[in-house]
């Protein structure tokens, strides 16, 4: 079978300018990804007409289907409405269900006093040739054109609306009514090795992948990802054969693994703290509370995570840490000896089961001939074992801090695994 293909087309000015990112389209990618079709392309056109059309045009030659945001508003630059109605060759009719839509949304959600005004009574006019897809919190209706082997399906572009279209308009309509190959991914987090040394430890194992899979590679920070997608007619075997193979290749990069599963490295910090029933605690300095963000940026994590010391200053690492004035004079903020008085002053204090601490110097300025900009040291403990160790970052300050906070993270997990 030959996958179908897509083009997602947005449309404003405001995504040619810059003003706003087009979030739209990796989402609605990543939805028709996972049904098994495949975006051929994604275009950015704005508010114009003979731009739209030309889009239309082009993306319909190869796509047979084509997803738009955008233009859908009640103000004079929306103008993808009329203008789809005319292509497909329809009319506007007023449809009275989206009318009392409107209505209610105005009255009760938006609780705009007044009458209807006549703009946003036009946004019940929809083409008589499209099946109009009901936008619960929005006023702009999604339409779904379905001509000539084409179908076309226009949604709104305020991302919270086209999201909701998407999930329970579109995705249920494309399963019911659009054959397509069967998708299965599955995606392992790595930590500590490059990309390209990745490939060469992987150099054997891609050579061998059966054809309906492939195996991506997707760098981030310190971190790679590996995604393995297989591709196929019949649904039987595929997902246990591709979970052999995350298997064979969770033995092959053990050394490096955070996760066999598609989450982060403070996602997989709070599963394997849930399931230790453990506490967590940081004390931070160069990272300024990056740590402690990134452990509590996930959803539950008051159940692990205690708190975090940002102590930015040396007087703040003696007052709230109890790190002895002797070791900062002899070894200065950024050294072993300090991090380990950091952590384990951190760890007593909140009463926490292990604690991360971090000191270093992010840059630009700050370095001397000994600790050059981008020296780092971290720290973790579980209160019998600490260990500290010292980094040698090469980057500018933001991607030093990134690059402190995940090594950092990782040390930890490696602290928790091990305990
Ligand atoms: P519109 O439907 O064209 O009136 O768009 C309404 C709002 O949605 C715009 O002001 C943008 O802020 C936002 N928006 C439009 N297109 C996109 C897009 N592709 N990605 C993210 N936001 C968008
Ligand atoms: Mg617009």
């Amino acid at each position: 079978m030959k996958t179908p293909q897509a083009s997602i087309i947005t449309i404003g000015d405001e995504l040619l300018i810059g003003q706003t990112i087009d979030t739209n389209s990796a989402f609605i990618a990543q939805e028709l990804n996972r049904l098994g079709l495949w975006v051929r392309r994604r275009v950015a056109v704005g508010d114009d007409r003979e731009e739209i059309i030309s889009a239309l045009r082009e993306e319909s030659k190869n796509s047979s289907l084509l997803i738009l945001t955008g233009g859908l508003g009640p103000t004079a630059d929306d103008i993808t409405k009329p203008l789809l109605c005319d292509y497909f060759g329809g009319k506007l009719v007023r449809n009275q269900a989206v009318l009392e839509h409107i209505e209610r949304l105005f009255e009760k959600v938006y609780k705009r006093p007044g009458a209807l005004l006549e703009r946003n009574q036009k946004q019940a006019d929809v083409p008589d040739n499209c099946l109009v897809l009901h936008n619960p919190s929005g006023s702009a209706p999604g339409m779904l054109f379905d001509q000539k082997g084409i179908i076309c399906i226009s949604l709104p572009g305020v991302p919270r609306e086209m999201k909701e279209l998407m999930t329970t308009a579109v995705v249920p309509w494309i399963k019911e009514n659009i054959t397509r190959p069967f998708i299965v991914h599955r995606t392992l987090l790595t930590c500590g090795i490059g990309e390209s040394m990745l490939a060469e430890l992987l150099h054997e194992f891609e050579r061998t992948l059966p054809a309906q899979i492939s195996l991506a590679y997707l760098p981030n920070y310190g971190m790679v990802k590996l995604r393995l997608t297989g591709k196929s007619e019949s649904r039987t075997g595929l997902k246990e054969q591709v979970d052999d193979l995350a298997q064979q290749l969770a033995v092959l990069t053990a050394d490096y693994l955070v996760t066999d599963q598609d989450l982060s490295m403070e996602a997989i910090i709070g599963q394997l703290l849930l399931n230790k029933n453990w506490t967590v605690a940081t004390a931070e300095s160069c990272t300024g509370g990056l740590i402690a963000h990134q452990l509590s940026s996930i959803p539950g994590a008051s159940a692990y995570f205690k708190g975090s010391v940002v102590c930015y200053d040396n007087e703040m690492k003696e007052d709230l840490l109890g790190v002895q004035k002797k070791t900062l004079q002899e070894h200065g903020a950024v050294s072993e000896q300090t991090v380990t008085e950091m952590v384990e002053g951190v760890r007593k204090r909140t009463n926490a089961n292990v604690a991360v601490a971090v000191s270093g110097i992010m840059g630009p300025s700050g370095g001397t001939p000994d600790k050059p900009v981008g020296t780092v040291c971290v720290a973790v403990s579980n209160g019998d074992k600490t260990m500290a160790t010292t980094l040698r970052l090469g980057f500018d300050r933001a991607r030093n801090t990134q690059q402190t906070a995940l090594f950092a993270l990782n040390l930890l997990r490696k602290l928790i695994v091990s305990g």
